[in-house]
């Protein structure tokens, strides 16, 4: 069978011969014409975006496949690439069958399939409004990655495109990790009465005698309300309220006592009460919306009885892992193979946010890894958050990006001008969210912390994470990189300031200094060296 496949920005011919395989029999032509609306909205044009080796690849590979069951004679495919305006043509497919009948159902099969299997996708639709302005901006799109994006750019990009979900009531024991979607003020004074801090006898704060009488007890559960007159003294243990005001409490170990008289040995400085509302007075915010319950927050709330509150749902992940040189760590690597390192990186990163966490390994190529994610019984609709690792550049097996659109992410963003991290792809689905994450376990920690910690805080409702300043404690010197660069790093409080230390690393492959690293600090691109003393941006990254 004779196969042609072109892919190419320039217009497709008006009139395209058939090829002389077609000759004997039928040649079919179709002609997909990009039509003035989509999705909708009246657009200008469409800009597609294609993998160009492994887009020719699975067009042939489809057409093999096709054609054992419907013989065919010849094929030619040409697929337009960058800014296809309306009414042009963005696909020609040509084929030549022994019967009409069969060209057609070959035809009709292919451009089904061609949807579905082949990496070429529609990057963006241009609005009929100021299109002219960004047909001139766009690059063009064949053979040409889109150019990468700013870190700012990328962090806003994520913090607009991502979506709170929908927050739910659970009882407090499910809350932890979640984040609180309303600001749980105290209903009542905290405490809500004057109450001692000891073992001992409260006595009226002014009362001097030396000798007292008891004339009741209170225990922590109690509450017996009665006015104290000067000589009395009542029996209190820690947390027991207060029978009255104006009180001192005298601890009992600086107290005789013979039956129910008392003499007390000294009087401590303080007063030995915790004073109605000193913690904190009725209406005060206590925990306020966005924040991620932690154990102490939790308290807190069962303190004030709020044991159903508002809070984000858990978010459901999937994380699949890519690369055939990927073994499990408890494997021992044949030459050539390495641990996977990034399943148990990504797990704990995500290890204080509320999620149910699925991980899965695919096969290294598009079709097998589809097929597999099928195998799986994968249904989008189960999961919030997808993440891939490995495979987000633009190298002959890096199908990140069009498993993505297969699954029907639009991709937002696929590079970041940064190091490490810089092939990070970015992907909407409704609320749901997907990034394709650099394989390189350095890279993994890097986008982990300023974009996929970004899109969970926005998709839980949490605050977003921000970079935060800090000293450096030691020089900082290194190659001059065009790029900014997010540096391993320590953070810690010492003399009243935030102290960074940056730590050694070798490339983006190397793991040694995860295990130290708490921060990045945001090394701007360019830079000759940075001394120490010197103040510089810097994300903590505690996991
Ligand atoms: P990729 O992004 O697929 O080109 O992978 C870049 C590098 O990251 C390669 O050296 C991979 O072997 C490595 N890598 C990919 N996935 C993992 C993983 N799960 N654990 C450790 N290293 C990985
Ligand atoms: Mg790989």
């Amino acid at each position: 069978m004779e196969i042609t496949i072109q892919l190419t920005p320039s217009p497709i011919a008006e009139k395209i011969p058939p090829l002389a395989a077609g000759a004997a029999g039928a040649w079919v032509e179709f002609r997909g014409v990009v039509r003035g609306v989509e999705n909708g909205e009246n657009i200008s044009a469409l800009e597609y975006e294609a993998y160009p080796e492994m887009a020719i690849r699975e067009i042939r590979r489809l057409l093999e496949n096709i054609s054992t069951r419907q013989p065919c004679l010849a094929a030619r495919v040409i697929h337009r690439t960058g800014i296809v305006p309306v009414g042009a043509a963005a696909i020609y497919t040509g084929i030549a069958a022994k019967h009409r009948a069969e060209g057609f159902a070959l035809l009709a099969e292919f451009m089904d399939r061609l949807k579905q299997d082949v990496p070429i996708w529609k990057r963006r639709a241009l609005p009929v409004e100021n299109s002219e302005a960004r047909i001139q901006k766009s690059e063009p799109a064949i053979g040409h990655r889109p150019s990468a994006m700013q870190l700012d750019e990328a962090m806003a990009a994520i913090n607009s495109r991502c979506q709170p979900l929908p927050p739910m009531r659970v009882a407090l024991e499910e809350s932890f990790g979640r984040v609180l979607r309303e600001t749980v003020c105290a209903p009542e004074d905290l405490p809500p009465f004057d109450c001692s801090t000891r073992d001992g006898f409260a006595i009226l704060a002014d009362d001097a005698s030396a000798n007292l009488q008891v004339v009741d007890t209170i225990h922590a559960a109690g509450w017996q309300p009665r006015q104290l007159q000067s000589g009395e003294s009542v029996r209190v243990a820690t947390g027991a309220p207060l029978p009255c005001g104006d009180l001192r409490v005298v601890m009992q170990e600086n107290v005789e006592r013979h039956g129910d008289q008392i003499k007390i040995l000294k009087r401590e400085a303080g007063l030995n009460i915790r004073s109605r509302g000193e913690d904190v007075k009725a209406g005060v915010p206590l925990v306020k919306t966005g924040s991620r319950l932690n154990a102490g927050k939790s308290a807190l709330l069962a303190t004030v009885g709020r044991v159903q509150p508002l809070v984000s749902p858990r978010l459901r992940v999937v994380h699949f892992t890519t690369g055939d040189e990927i073994v499990s760590p408890h494997q021992t690597p044949k030459p050539g193979q390495i641990r996977d390192s990034n399943s148990i990186l990504i797990r704990g990163l995500l290890g204080k946010t509320a999620c149910d966490v699925t991980q899965r390994h695919l096969p290294e190529n598009f079709a097998p890894a589809q097929a597999a994610i099928s195998a799986f019984r994968f249904s989008l609709s189960a999961f919030d958050l997808v993440l891939v690792s490995g495979g987000a550049s633009v190298g002959d097996k890096d199908f990140t990006r069009p498993l993505l659109e297969w699954l029907g992410f639009e991709i937002i963003f696929s590079q970041v001008d940064l190091r490490p991290g810089r092939p990070l792809i970015f992907g909407v689905n409704g609320n749901r969210v997907a990034f394709g994450l650099p394989g390189n376990p350095l890279s993994h920690f890097a986008c982990f912390h300023f974009a996929v910690a970004m899109a969970l805080a926005k998709m839980s409702g949490e605050t977003t994470p921000a970079f935060l300043r800090g000293k450096l404690a030691a020089e900082l010197a290194d190659a001059r990189c065009p790029r900014e660069t997010l540096w391993p790093a320590r953070w810690e409080i010492s003399g009243g300031e935030i102290r960074l230390h940056p730590l050694p690393w070798a490339s983006s492959g190397d793991v040694t200094c995860l295990a130290a690293a708490n921060a990045l600090l945001r090394v701007p691109a360019n830079y000759a060296s940075l001394v120490a003393g010197m103040e510089l941006d810097f994300l903590p990254a505690d996991g």
